[in-house]
């Protein structure tokens, strides 16, 4: 069956109910220029779900930079191309008004979730992500939503969102994709020269060797390891890096806590800003 484009969520719901599209609902939220990150999830979803939905949409109320907002990349035309063929169904690409006829006021409280790293350094960012996913989800239904370990606070908000709202969703964390260098795929990557995208690899690199010095070094003189090693680049310059619980995400005092960990990090290459993981 051919992918069909929808702007309104009237054009959605009426899809949806088509006798074609009865079946489970698999759906992928994105805020476009789409990579093979993004396919990843596509494809996770095609073989989970009959019936898949990709959202394209540049979420207007989780962006803290005006000039990020702006110089965020958009490309329907080349999403719809990387997406035809890749068994997805349905790409709703609405209007912000489509979205927010009126402004959204909610309020999500997150606790300890949201107060740290992104949440910390990016105000009001999982207010705005919460606001569109909860939209999102109310009006595509879906069974299964697919989100990336790379935005690795936001899949934890959005679980604890799931939660707070009691949502019948189930939420299913996708691997990192990379780049042949180690570079996390990111949509912001297409910002960068090429020579910052080179430099750019140095994060993950870092990171994974970062994981070879556990017990050698403390946490602490981890972090600052891995902030020294990466800024000795002129092309960048660490944000944060934190090593966190990877179920509470609060920072961790020594090597010795019980407990899954990962180590999240924020960097700036020129203006971009480019975020990573990895687990301990
Ligand atoms: P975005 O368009 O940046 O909002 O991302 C949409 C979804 O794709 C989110 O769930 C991201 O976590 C996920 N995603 C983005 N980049 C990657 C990547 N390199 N690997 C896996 N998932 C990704």
């Amino acid at each position: 069956m051919s992918m069909i484009l929808v702007k309104t969520k009237k054009e959605l719901r009426e899809q949806l109910q088509s006798a074609d599209r009865q079946g489970q609902v698999g759906f992928v939220p994105t805020m476009g220029a789409l990579h093979r990150g993004h396919l990843s999830l596509v494809e996770r979803a095609v073989k989970e779900n009959p019936v898949v939905v990709v959202s394209i949409f540049v979420n207007p109320t989780q962006f803290n930079d005006a000039d990020d907002l702006k110089r965020y990349p958009r490309n329907l035309e080349a999403d719809l191309k990387l997406l035809e063929g890749s068994g997805c169904q349905l790409v709703f690409a609405p209007e912000p008004e489509e979205i927010y006829p009126e402004p959204d006021t909610r309020k999500f409280n997150f606790g300890n979730l949201e107060t740290v790293m992104e949440g910390k350094h990016r105000p009001g960012h999982f207010n705005g992500v919460a606001q569109v996913v909860s939209k999102l989800f109310d009006i595509v239904k879906p069974e299964k939503a697919y989100f990336g370990l790379k935005d690795f606070q936001q899949l934890a908000i959005i679980n604890e969102m799931v939660k707070q709202l009691d949502l019948p969703v189930e939420i299913v964390a996708c691997d990192i994709e990379r780049e042949d260098s180690g570079l996390a795929m990111s949509s912001r990557n297409g910002l960068l020269s090429q020579e910052q995208r080179k430099e750019a690899a140095i994060i993950y690199d870092t990171l994974c060797r970062a994981t070879q010095l556990v017990g050698e070094k403390s946490v602490q003189e981890l972090e600052e390891w891995v902030t020294e090693t990466i800024n000795n680049s002129p092309a960048l310059n660490v944000e944060y890096i934190e090593v966190v619980d990877s179920e509470t995400l609060q920072p961790v005092g020594s090597w010795s806590e019980k407990g899954d960990k990962t180590g999240c990090i924020a960097v700036f290459c020129g203006k971009i800003r480019l975020i990573d993981n990895v687990r301990f």
